[in-house]
């Protein structure tokens, strides 16, 4: 049963149960109505307080700066993962930064088509997740204009685990020609988590691994955005969380016909964020049940009484149970952790059993599912081991697989 396992998979991941027992009953009748909320609609009475409900957690939790004006933030519910904000975020900057220049150039296409050849858009490279964005990126607006601020691989042996020194960044030199500059502030599959917010023109975050787990400085950045199946809730939504400055009225959007006359990309209507924006998140059909759910779990970090936001606890919970597992890691010559000490996630632990040796993997991996340990299995692209400490991780399941780490290294399993 539930009770007898502590999962630790990296996505989806565990919730809290009180969240799901509730969410067993509004399946069936929600809120007395005796319809199930995901049969509601989405643009009911019911579904409209669901929404601002969720929205206003997460505000509270990160502190969003609220307002029509530029310096407020829009939260969008949208859907097609973390893996469609990868286009999104292109689809986006690159409208927005044509239609700036289209604005200079007062509408001479010529000049606008030299400025064009210019653009840039910048990624910071740290690991499997931020990869994949930047090749979304060459793919859809050309390789020409991707800019590699940092490729962690070049630091460390071809492989991930680092996240080098800023000093050794490349930035695009002319900021008027950076759309975008991008980063994954943690990766999920190789364990590298970024300790603060790094610099970069027009500043786009993927939180999808690390969301609500420590404050954000949100104003630092153009865009956040993650899918909600880690540290909020179940799979089906993802969350951005999105600038004024680079959504209208305070900036322009180049049309379609530019664009395309550029040879640059003209997005799906469904992942415009100016588009989800204007309609709050109800363009098209809404999982209403996946939105209930991230509010529910916001809900958890508030204050039962004050209502005033827990983040910083969540964060030295967090911290705390990263501390105890990587402790047993660091103490036993079993193990080795897998990134550099320095940029360690504290969400996904990855590390090698034995050097690495494939018998003693499947054997740690035997033992914890025993003692009802699951979800410990590395992503199939690196191997090895990986923990998730998502917030929904229990302090008691962290003591019970650290004390089984120490039995293994001991050799007593
Ligand atoms: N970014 C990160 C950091 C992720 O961990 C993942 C998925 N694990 C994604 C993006 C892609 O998300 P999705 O599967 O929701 O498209």
């Amino acid at each position: 049963s539930r009770e007898d396992v502590h999962y630790f998979g990296a996505g989806p991941a565990p919730l809290p149960t009180a969240v799901l027992e509730e969410a067993s009953k509004v399946l069936l009748n929600y809120n007395d109505s005796g319809i199930g909320i995901t049969e509601i609609s989405h643009r009911s009475a019911d579904a409209n307080a669901i929404l601002a409900h969720t929205q206003s957690g997460l505000r509270q939790l990160l502190d969003i700066p609220e307002s029509d004006g530029p310096d407020g933030y829009q939260i969008l519910f949208l859907q097609g993962g973390g893996s469609g904000e990868f286009s999104a975020v292109v689809y986006h900057m690159v409208s927005i930064w044509v239609a700036r220049k289209a604005k200079e150039l007062g509408g001479d296409e010529d000049k606008l088509r030299e400025e064009v050849k210019k653009m840039k858009l910048d990624y910071l490279v740290t690991g499997s997740w931020s990869l994949k964005a930047s090749q979304e990126a060459a793919r859809l607006a050309g390789a020409e204009h991707v800019n590699i601020v940092t490729d962690s691989r070049k630091h460390r042996d071809g492989k991930f685990g680092t996240i080098a020194s800023p000093d050794t960044y490349t930035p695009t030199a002319d900021t008027d020609a950076t759309a975008l500059t991008y980063y994954c502030d943690n990766e999920t599959v190789d364990g590298v988590e970024f300790q603060a917010a790094p610099d970069g023109a027009n500043l786009v975050a993927d939180m999808s691994s690390n969301f609500l787990s420590r404050p954000v400085d949100v104003r630092k950045h153009a865009a956040i955005f993650g899918g909600a199946q880690k540290n909020i809730g179940t799979t089906g939504i993802t969350i951005a969380i999105v600038s004024n400055r680079i959504l209208p009225p305070h900036t322009p959007m180049a049309d379609a016909g530019l664009l395309r006359k550029l040879g640059l990309p003209v997005g799906p209507v469904v992942l415009d964020w100016p588009t989800i924006a204007k309609n709050n998140s109800l363009y098209n059909t809404l999982p209403i049940f996946d939105v209930w759910i991230a509010g529910q779990v916001m809900q958890k970090l508030l204050d039962a009484s004050t209502g005033s936001p827990r983040i910083a606890t969540q964060q030295s919970e967090s911290d705390r149970k990263a501390a105890t597992l990587y402790a047993e890691l660091d103490g036993s010559d079993a193990y080795h952790v897998v990134p550099d000490n320095s940029v360690r996630s504290r969400m996904n632990l990855c590390f090698r059993v034995r050097g690495g040796d494939a018998e003693a993997e499947k054997a740690f991996l035997k033992g914890a599912e025993s003692r009802g340990l699951l979800g410990l299995k590395g992503h199939r692209s690196v191997g090895g081991i990986r923990c998730s400490n998502y917030n929904a991780v229990p302090v008691s399941a962290v003591e019970k697989l650290a004390k089984y780490m120490k039995e293994f290294a001991e050799g007593k399993i």
